[in-house]
């Protein structure tokens, strides 16, 4: 699950990650307040206003058809009001949305961390992630942090650095000083670093966090070290651990079609293909996947139905496919291991009427206990389902009603 900047800082604050402070704001008069209480909280001379959107990429991103940019500086209190006004409400388009961009329904009002004539601010980046291959946590960071970073990566992936965490010891004291000296640090800056990232590593570990991005880390001339901006991925299968942290889910955020699946306990990924699927079993799914983008066609979707391929789940799934115009046909690739095929070539049968009329080919493969009985009933139903009993025999079919 994802969070929005501000509550991500909200996080790292409370296990003590220095961060740019701010009042997050839904409207531009609540942006002015907020501007006016931070500015009594922390002195700051000057804003800084952020839409909060579930992507990064803000500073160089604009609201659509305007130049106004998703992170913007406020020099007065007016400007602050003006931007709020521009943003809010509207689409913020950035390399990390769609080509529409996203509807910004927050905007956060922070203070200026970089000072005005500060003559050495300097951006690092710092990210937490867990390495799959090692089963191990790793620190990656760059002394080249800011809004320039996949740049970096990409033309000078020396200036990445990692450090491993093993699990049994945690993070060691040697380990955040070296990720100081290869930040360039030296004297106070060393102690302070080696303290942040010994905050945000707790932070990370104990809000059960799949992924910590922030980026920039701030050095301020005066030796500060702050999180400038956070971006934060809980662990799914951890937030019944975490009911305040369940609760900063935002919905808007998500793909609506995701979410309706989701209560279903349907297992839905929209793409963009034009082959809508329907799988019983991740795995199976992952191959019919391959195999449609083999026949010439790409995948609508990802869809696991789960072990109870039964009549209404069946239903269901048709219905949250069908809500994507792009699909041109539907391929359901059910193995009847657990659930016996005729069954559920019966709920086919019976969800297709009871939805009335699909208006693609649909193509059904079904495999394993029965299969023969239910090819059978898909056969004799008289609608317009094409039936399979082969993999193969399943791809060509999809791959003639699409020519
Ligand atoms: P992102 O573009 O979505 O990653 O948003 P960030 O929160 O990282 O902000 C983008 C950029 O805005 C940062 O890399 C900074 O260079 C700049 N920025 C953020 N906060 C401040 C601030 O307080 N003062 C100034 N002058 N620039 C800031
Ligand atoms: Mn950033």
């Amino acid at each position: 699950m994802n969070l929005h900047e501000y509550q991500g800082k909200d996080i790292l604050q409370k296990y003590g990650v220095r961060v740019q402070r701010g009042i997050v704001a839904d409207t531009p008069e609540q942006a002015v307040e907020a501007a006016k209480k931070l500015q009594a909280e922390t002195n700051t001379p000057i804003w800084v206003v952020k839409a909060q959107i579930h992507a990064g990429g803000r500073g160089k991103g604009k609201i659509a058809g305007t130049e106004q940019r998703g992170v913007a500086l406020a020099k007065k209190i007016e400007d602050v009001e003006t931007i709020a006004r521009n943003i809010l409400g509207n689409r913020l388009i950035t390399l990390q949305t769609s080509a529409e961009g996203k509807v910004v329904n927050k905007v956060f009002v922070c203070e200026d961390t970089y000072y005005p004539g500060d003559s050495e601010p300097k951006e690092f980046y710092m990210s937490i992630l867990l390495d799959r291959g090692k089963s191990k946590n790793v620190i990656m960071y760059s002394p080249e942090g800011g809004m320039n970073i996949e740049e970096v990566a990409e033309k000078t992936p020396h200036l990445i650095f990692k450090e491993t965490i093993d699990p049994t010891v945690g993070l060691q004291p040697f380990q955040a000083r070296k990720i100081a000296f290869n930040l360039g640090l030296s004297g106070d800056a060393v102690k302070e670093m080696t303290k942040f990232v010994f905050a945000l590593y707790k932070a990370y570990m104990e809000s059960d966090s799949a992924m910590f991005e922030i980026n920039p880390v701030l050095k301020t001339s005066d030796n500060k070290i702050l999180a400038v901006d956070a971006k934060v991925t809980l662990d799914d299968n951890s937030l019944y651990r975490h009911p305040e942290l369940a609760a900063m889910r935002d919905v808007t955020e998500e793909d609506p079609t995701e979410v309706e699946a989701g209560n279903f306990n349907l297992n839905y990924v929209k793409l963009d293909g034009n082959v809508g699927c329907m799988v019983n079993g991740a795995g199976l799914a992952m191959a019919t996947m391959d195999l449609i983008a083999l026949s010439g066609g790409s995948p609508a979707n990802f869809l696991d139905v789960g072990g109870t391929a039964d009549a209404a789940r069946v239903e269901q799934a048709f219905r949250i496919i069908l809500k994507d115009a792009n699909v041109k046909a539907i391929l359901v690739n059910i193995f009847g291991g657990i659930v016996r095929c005729d069954r559920v070539a019966q709920g086919v049968v019976d969800a297709y009427k009871n939805i009335g009329d699909i208006p693609v080919p649909v193509i059904v493969r079904l495999q394993g206990t029965n299969a023969e009985e239910a090819k059978k009933i898909i056969d004799e139903s008289g609608m317009k389902i094409y039936s399979a009993i082969e993999f193969r025999e399943a791809a060509d079919r999809v791959k003639e009603v699409l020519a």
